[in-house]
């Protein structure tokens, strides 16, 4: 347990060293470091800013007197302090493009009054210094815990976290448990899993010429087009002309049915419209196919009508995190057969290949097979467990909010791809935006933070990683 005396010490330390943080962070904000998505070949996997703010954050960090690497220009991982276990911290580099809105310079640290404001202040190279700030105070202190600590610092999670999946093939040993300081306060002790797969649903049809709709598979389809020969336009328009969604139109011997939705996140699908189902529906209506066609448009009007996974067979949820949902995102037609991808994230406390097993047996009766199957586990500590607790403690401790409790979300973060991890702080959920409901949140233009929400951080850091001396992180 920290003493009373030491966590002084702490706050001293703190309070002494805020114009230093400022300015070291002021050069980390400094460097314009979009990611680029996949990995490119060579030198710079994911662009030549990524590895730029790698490089400057090294050398800050050397400066500290921790021993960094850097992976490939991946990712940079900080040892600290040794132990049997290791403790690890996770947050990013990378930051989301600008756009051309703000009233501030995004790539320069600006300070007014408390509030600090620049590009990736809070997602999450304000958070991460903050808490790498919370391992150099514990170091020159004396106060290093028992365990190692290993600060991961990626430079793509933005666009793809192939910084994440590196370091966990190149690593011998993944941290007993990991925090990442990119959500909301005050923890987030689950993310949903998740499974993404293709349905192949058999649609031998000669009136049609394709069908295609969706843009990606994790947004609910916002359009689909049939393209069909050998059907009658006029008599389609006549029999559909009362469904808004639905548009038919004629190009040269081709007649093409169009279906309007409405696209949303699939973590929230049940706040969208999705396009392919309102398609086969009105295809299903106008009596434009019989047999196989006919069959696989009941087929998609079935899965894409409902979000929680009651037309796949798994319909379930779970108390820590709800319902199951899933979407049916891309769709495409080729030689007879039409293509749907799903994209499903399931509760917490399900197991992704146990849901699979049953999604296979509920489609087969329809012809329909599965395939490119992926799946990623969710992340789950429950609330009543040791870590948990403890951080709760320590985050009530400092923040003194008592209506605080700990969440789960669709998910989003490091926390899904390490064991034993979860998202804490930096977000403030009571925190009144003075720049309105648009602007100045992460990801938005003029993104910042009052800078005491960076030092509580820090605090609750340090703060945690010594109080987790006390009990086993794995339980
Ligand atoms: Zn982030």
């Amino acid at each position: 347990m920290l003493s009373i005396e030491n966590e002084k010490r702490i706050e001293e330390w703190i309070e002494a060293h805020k114009n230093e943080f400022i300015a070291d962070l002021s050069k980390i904000i400094a460097v314009p470091s979009v990611a680029t998505p996949g990995v490119a070949e060579g030198e710079y996997p994911f662009g030549v800013e990524s590895a730029n703010v790698l490089a400057a954050a090294k050398e800050l960090v050397e400066g500290y007197g921790f021993p960094v690497k850097n992976l490939e220009n991946y990712c940079l991982v900080a040892n600290v302090g040794e132990g049997e276990e290791k403790i690890g911290i996770f947050g990013h580099l990378d930051v989301v493009p600008c756009g051309n809105d703000w009233n501030y310079p995004p790539y320069q640290l600006t300070v007014e009054g408390d509030l600090l404001i620049g590009r990736g202040i809070l997602d999450d190279k304000g958070p991460l210094w903050a808490s790498i700030y919370a391992v150099r105070c514990l170091k020159e202190l004396d106060l290093l815990p028992k365990r190692e600590i290993e600060i991961f610092m990626g430079g793509q999670e933005e666009c793809g976290m192939n910084d994440v999946e590196y370091y966990i093939e190149k690593s011998e040993k993944l941290p007993e448990a990991s925090f990442t300081p990119d959500g909301n306060y005050p923890l987030c002790h689950g993310e949903k899993g998740g499974l993404r797969f293709y349905l192949a649903v058999p649609c031998n049809d000669a009136k049609i010429v394709d069908f295609s709709g969706g843009t990606v598979r994790n947004v609910v389809a916002d359009k689909c087009t049939a393209t069909l020969k050998d059907v009658c336009a006029k008599c389609l328009a006549e029999k559909l002309a009362c469904n808004e969604r639905i548009s038919v139109e004629t190009d040269g011997d081709l007649v093409k049915v169009t279906a309007n939705g409405a696209s949303v996140h699939a973590s929230i699908p049940e706040n969208g419209i999705n396009a392919i189902g309102v398609l086969a529906n009105a295809l299903l209506d106008a009596k434009v196919f019989e047999g196989e066609a006919k069959a696989a448009m009941e087929f998609l009007a079935l899965v894409n009508s409902d979000y929680n996974g009651a037309a796949l067979g798994v319909p379930v949820e779970d108390e820590p995190s709800g319902k199951l949902t899933h979407v049916g995102g891309v769709i495409n037609y080729d030689r007879g057969l039409l293509d749907l991808s799903i994209d499903i994230r399931y509760p917490v406390t399900e197991k992704g290949d146990v849901l699979l097993e049953k999604i296979i047996e509920t489609v087969e009766p329809y012809g329909v097979t599965v395939h490119d199957v992926v799946n990623t586990n969710p992340a789950y500590a429950p609330a009543d467990s040791e870590l948990v607790r403890t951080c709760m403690k320590v985050i009530h401790s400092v923040f003194r909010r008592d209506h605080w409790k700990p969440y789960t979300m669709g998910g989003g973060t490091y926390a899904k791809h390490l064991p034993n991890a979860c998202a804490l702080g930096p977000e403030d959920p009571d925190y009144e935006n003075p720049f309105g409901l648009f602007r100045g949140s992460i990801h938005q233009a003029d993104e910042h933070t009052p800078a005491k929400l960076l030092f509580d951080t820090m605090l609750v850091y340090a703060k945690l990683l010594v109080e987790l001396d006390d009990i086993d992180v794995t339980k």
